[in-house]
């Protein structure tokens, strides 16, 4: 008897064993795949992890349909790497698969498939199994797979679809399927010969006997005289009320130069490729540093300020391994942040740069994976957000993780729930890899394996090209009010900054942390506050659209007219999010584009990617936005940010609070002067003498790992301990409540460690379900596999009891 053990994509700890002929014995190999029976009458992707000869001794095993790979699709290396993940994480193992893998990759009987819009199919071309299929579609617009089981009328039909998918003619029904290119915007500007005033009368009398074109000039200097901005090719002809060929013409004649904002910033200031590619010293010291760094260890920080030139360290460091032919990782916390650097990655080296995250659309992460599988040059660089780890990856020389404080890079939900920088430090490890790590305010807990000598640490304290750090200054919002300084949100010394950098053509950033402090409606005679009917949470109220919204189920109603309680019609708005910031802006600067991003505005599939757009074309004079704001984005043209309240950063009942506000507000800051001249920030606050504040103000990022690193100790919190948080649910409060209980009660007298709960976090209940939580402190001193073996055991007899069977338990191992 032959078998084989696979690993199926679904919430299962165990594998499973099914049986295989001889020839299919002989043929299958580890990491490919197989379609296998499931369940009553389901089928799934499967993967082999393991082929022998011992007979499952609890169940028949059940044979397979088919082998779908003629090679492996996955390597020994991944599939370590997955137990590994499942084991620290403590997850099944079908879930970490199933994130791992590519859906494309994954049919399944319950996948939805349809046909790929405007695309023209030649019917003749298609074999008659495939043509049966596309007959099908034409008569509904989307079958599951067990549908087109029955049309077949056989089981083995993934090849055909797979070989449809490949053709381009169907899709998975969860993908997107538009690809957004950013539209760049045409300016011009006036050649430098003719800057001078000697210049300029040689101009005008060139153009003596070509009115339309002197018109066009003419009406070029009233433009850049009245807007202090950079002059657009499409506002100059509307002004001029002349044509595009025209100025074609005086570009053509050298008079005008054309440039785009977003890529040729760098060429329009005349620098060529390869003055860029040159280090300043400080980096070189830096790139140094991090190459002897790699001869002694494995992880590196590079701890950077924001601005000093991390990015070009990287990009000297790719080229390192390129040239020893490695494969290299490039982890990004947000997908939306890819863009700007891909644009920049692919400047040096070209066509070897592969980009692979969940939005991207099935075929294109089918087709990074085959790259990378075959270490095709195409993928030798692979930029991605966590899930990009996944990839098998056979000859890995480096791995980068960008901003390695982000918390994104923490997989909250679904299952598996994982670090990537964690996670691509190990995976690193097998593959005897390199990884560095950069951020501008690192983790309390990167920081402290840098200082303890695991890993190594580069510093850089001053920016590239010496631009100054940015004048931070603390507006007392207490005296402010009281002195009648203040108009809405905004104090006076805001106001006087926005109108300043305004009046210079400068961009503003303002932020404003939406998290916990969203507007909403309040009964101003009994004092309620608008609930969402399933969620134990107040609705926010949303001007725009007028209506009261969840965001935690997406539950919405009208606004309502009066109190739902007392009837009375005196309700109010209280708190303040980006909405309402944006709509004072609106009434303090009547003349100015505003734009906003935050969950709302950046909803669609690249909404991110627009704002950023059109604010990068300086469409957009003042940003309002949320955390969104922070993540390591360039603009060259921001001399102005504005926290407008840094106290709801710093008061959150979180034990990283005030490392985060330390984190977020540098980081926002950071966006400010990245050019010549030094930018401002500033922050409005009620505790302009708090710690964390200060700290901020004076760039102490040390200052601040020691502060929080000494309260980590006292309160025994990471790195001193490792937390696992347990999330139990369920819509009966009393069951859950019972049950919570008695987990707790069989950990606490288990483990000889600090176990905390059950308690009733501050949002209670979500969609229906009522929730208790239970956290754990292992201290770093104990082995932690063994601890976790304990809880595993429990959390399996947990499940045992028939009345508490029902109570979903989320483990969240290292929680963030
Ligand atoms: P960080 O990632 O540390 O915040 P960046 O890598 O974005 O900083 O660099 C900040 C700015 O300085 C960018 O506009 C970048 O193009 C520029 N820059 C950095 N290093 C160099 C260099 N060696 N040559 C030319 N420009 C550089
Ligand atoms: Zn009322
Ligand atoms: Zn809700």
């Amino acid at each position: 008897m032959h078998f084989v053990e696979v690993i199926l994509p679904l919430s299962l700890a165990k594998t499973f064993t099914y049986s295989v002929s001889e020839s299919e014995y002989n043929y299958i190999q580890i990491g490919m795949r197989v379609a296998v029976p499931f369940g009553k009458s389901k089928i799934y992707t499967a993967l082999v992890i393991d082929i022998h000869e011992n007979k499952p001794s609890l169940y028949d095993a059940k044979e397979i349909h088919q082998i779908l790979d003629e090679k492996p699709i996955v390597n020994e290396i991944q599939i370590a790497h997955w137990q590994w993940i499942a084991s620290y994480y403590m997850c099944a193992i079908g879930d970490v698969y199933r994130g791992a893998m590519p859906s494309g990759l994954l049919l399944e009987s319950e996948t939805i498939i349809s046909q790929k819009q405007d695309v023209f199919v030649e019917e003749s071309q298609l074999s008659d199994e495939e043509f049966l299929v596309y007959e099908a579609l034409q008569q509904q617009s989307s079958l599951k797979v067990k549908d087109i089981i029955n049309i077949l009328n056989k089981k083995n039909i993934f090849p055909v679809i797979q070989k449809m998918i490949d053709k381009n003619i169907l899709v998975l029904e969860e993908e997107m399927l538009e690809s957004y290119t950013s539209k760049l915007i045409r300016y011009v500007k006036l050649h430098s010969k003719y800057d001078s005033n000697e210049g300029l009368s040689e101009l005008l009398e060139l153009l003596k006997n070509a009115n339309k074109q002197k018109e066009i000039v003419l009406s070029y200097f009233q433009i850049s005289a009245s807007e202090k901005k950079p002059v657009t090719v499409k506002k100059l002809v509307e002004i001029a009320n002349s044509t595009s060929a025209i100025v074609k013409a005086l570009i053509d004649k050298e008079i005008f130069e054309e440039y785009y904002i977003q890529v040729d910033r760098v060429n329009f200031s005349g620098k060529t490729k390869e003055e860029q590619l040159k280090l300043s010293d400080t980096q070189e010291i830096a790139f140094d540093s991090i190459k002897e760094s790699f001869t002694q260890k494995e992880v590196c920080l590079l701890h950077g300020v924001t601005s000093s030139g991390k990015t070009e360290i990287y990009i000297k460091l790719i080229e390192d391994f390129i040239k020893e032919e490695k494969q290299i990782l490039y982890l990004l916390p947000e997908i939306a942040l890819t863009t700007q650097l891909v644009r920049r990655l692919r400047d040096y080296f070209g066509n070897k740069v592969a980009v692979f995250h969940s939005k991207y659309n099935n075929n294109e992460r089918v087709e990074v994976w085959q790259q990378v599988l075959a270490q095709s040059p195409k993928a030798q660089i692979v930029i991605g957000a966590r899930s990009a780890l996944f990839l098998p990856f056979s000859n890995l020389g480096l791995v980068i993780v960008d901003e390695e404080h982000e918390q994104t890079f923490k997989q909250v939900d679904p299952s598996p729930r994982y670090h990537a920088r964690d996670a691509s430090i190990v995976l690193a490890n097998s593959h005897q890899a390199k990884v560095l790590l950069g951020s501008a305010t690192p983790s309390i807990e990167t920081y402290f394996n840098a200082q303890s000598g695991k890993y190594g640490l580069v510093e850089i304290f001053k920016r590239y090209g010496n631009v100054m750090m940015p004048d931070i200054e603390l507006v007392d919002l207490k005296e402010k009010y009281f002195r009648k300084k203040m108009s809405g949100h905004f104090s006076d010394t805001l106001i006087d900054e926005i109108t300043l950098a305004l009046s210079l053509g400068e961009q503003v950033i303002l932020f404003q942390n939406r998290r916990g402090f969203s507007p909403v409606i309040e009964c101003m005679t009994c004092g309620h506050v608008p609930q969402c009917p399933q969620c134990d949470v107040s609705l926010t109220f949303h001007k725009h659209k007028n209506q009261l919204r969840c965001h935690y189920c997406g539950y919405s109603m009208a606004k309502p007219t009066n109190c739902h309680v007392c009837s009375s019609v005196d309700l109010t708005t209280k708190g303040f999010g980006t909405e309402q910031i944006q709509q004072e802006l609106t009434e303090l600067f009547p003349n100015t584009k505003i734009g906003r991003m935050d969950q709302d505005t950046t909803r669609g599939k690249f909404g991110f990617e627009k704002i950023i757009d059109s604010f990068k074309n300086r469409e957009i004079d003042i940003l309002v936005g949320t955390q969104m704001l922070a993540k390591g984005l360039d603009f060259d043209n921001v001399s102005l940010v504005g926290i407008m309240n840094a106290d709801n950063l710093l008061f959150h009942p979180d034990f990283r609070a005030f490392e985060r506000s330390y984190q977020m507000m540098t980081q926002v800051s950071g966006r400010s002067g990245r050019s010549e001249k030094q930018g401002k920030v500033i922050i409005q606050t009620y505790n302009p003498n708090h710690n964390t504040i200060q700290q901020v103000v004076n760039n102490d990022y040390e200052g601040m790992y020691k502060e929080q690193l000494y309260d980590r100790k006292i309160y025994n919190y990471p790195p001193y301990y490792k937390l696992i948080k347990f999330t139990l649910k369920h819509r009966d409060f009393d069951k859950l409540k019972e049950g919570s209980m008695w987990l707790y009660q069989v950990m606490k007298q288990n483990l000889v460690i600090p176990v905390l709960g059950p308690e009733e976090p501050p949002i209670s209940r979500i969609r229906n379900e009522y929730i208790r939580t239970i956290l754990i402190k292992i201290p770093i001193s104990q082995p932690l596999q063994g601890t976790k073996k304990t809880i595993q055991k429990m959390l399996n007899s947990f499940d045992l009891v028939a009345q508490y069977r029902s109570i979903k338990v989320i483990v969240n191992v290292d929680f963030y």
